[in-house]
């Protein structure tokens, strides 16, 4: 059985309904702060899934599901995730972040599950130094989030030098899209995130979708990122699944398109792809936003046979659909 922290929210749902799929028994744990209850029972629809609302930083809480369920191998997400609220609260990133995974991996060693799948960013590498970025670029995440991020990345090798816990750490670059039935999605309060960003402003009367800085030292102004499908991003998840279970080693992956976009080609791709008319303003720069973060996964497609496959069309007009269901 696969045990999925995080499990109701965005990409963890479609992680899971990837598993289900190959008709594997999954149990989500999630204290339902950011994920849904709606998404659960949704899951519980499409195959064989256990539920348990819990939070990560009471040990009892976890170590209950290990007694329970025979895990086999952990894909872990719960974690809080906004970059601007980390700078403004590290507090709260730290203990959660740190301190809940530190349970779950004391939680697995107690009960000698051997096998972690680790929610990981491409925010640990911080600046670039050079474009696009492979996994040997150094990593100095510039905020509390990217920090948590990668001292979990640090604690997951010093977890398999004295334990033998083997982890694959997925660095994702930008995630967008929804499941292609329109399942599950993105469904974040508040929304920070481009896609919806742009989206809400089709359906919220009054809505402006701001664009951060158009003086970025790329072609159109506006800063550049590779954006990936979450379905296929959910297929990477099960592809480091079994790699973990053939060849019992840990390892990292970046995980990206290799195709860099602008905010506004994003806008106009939207555009294009809803045939509606956004209202846009032109803002400042956002805080901590690099120019450009485009992926190198070459690795991940040599080594876990991972090849993305839905296009930049496709991922809108999935997140544009599961966005039309909720308004
Ligand atoms: N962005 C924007 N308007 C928004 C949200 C995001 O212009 O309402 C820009 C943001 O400045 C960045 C890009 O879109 O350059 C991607 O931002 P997002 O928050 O989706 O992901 P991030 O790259 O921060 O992880």
């Amino acid at each position: 059985m696969i045990l999925i922290t995080g499990g109701a929210g965005y990409i963890g749902s479609h992680c899971a309904i990837n598993l289900l799929n190959e008709g594997k028994e999954i149990v989500i744990f999630d204290n339902l702060e950011n994920g849904h209850i709606e998404t659960v029972n949704l899951l519980k629809e499409i195959g064989n899934v256990h539920f348990v609302k819990g939070d990560l930083k009471n040990p009892d809480e976890i170590n209950s599901v290990f007694d329970r369920y025979n895990i086999e191998t952990v894909m872990h997400f719960a974690g809080y995730i906004e970059v601007a609220e980390s700078v403004e609260n590290p507090s709260k990133y730290y203990k959660n972040n740190i301190i809940g995974t530190l349970n779950l991996l004391d939680t697995m060693v107690n009960h000698k599950v051997k096998h972690i799948v680790f929610s990981s960013t491409c925010a640990t590498y911080g600046e670039p130094l050079y474009t696009p970025l492979d996994e040997k670029h150094p990593q100095n995440p510039i905020n509390p989030y990217g920090r948590t991020k990668l001292m979990i990345e640090n604690i997951l090798d010093d977890y398999d030098r004295a334990y033998g816990i083997k982890s694959i750490k997925l660095r994702y670059f930008n995630v967008i899209g929804a499941d292609s039935k329109s399942r599950t999605g993105e469904w974040h309060t508040p929304e920070t995130h481009l896609v919806p960003n742009i989206l809400k402003s089709i359906f919220e009367k009054d809505r402006v979708f701001n664009i951060y800085g158009t003086d970025y030292n790329t072609p159109d102004g506006t800063c550049i990122r590779d954006y990936v499908n979450v379905e296929d991003l959910a297929q990477a998840h099960a592809l480091a699944c079994s790699y973990l279970k053939e060849q019992n080693k840990s390892d990292c992956f970046n995980l990206g398109t290799e195709k860099g976009s602008s905010v506004k080609e994003i806008f106009n791709a939207v555009k294009n792809v809803t045939g509606k008319n956004i209202n846009v303003e032109f803002k400042p720069r956002r805080q901590g936003d690099s120019a450009i973060l485009l992926a190198d996964s070459s690795k991940a497609k040599k080594i876990l046979n991972w090849h993305p496959e839905k296009t930049l069309e496709e991922s809108i007009n999935s997140a544009y659909q599961w966005e039309k269901i909720r308004h």
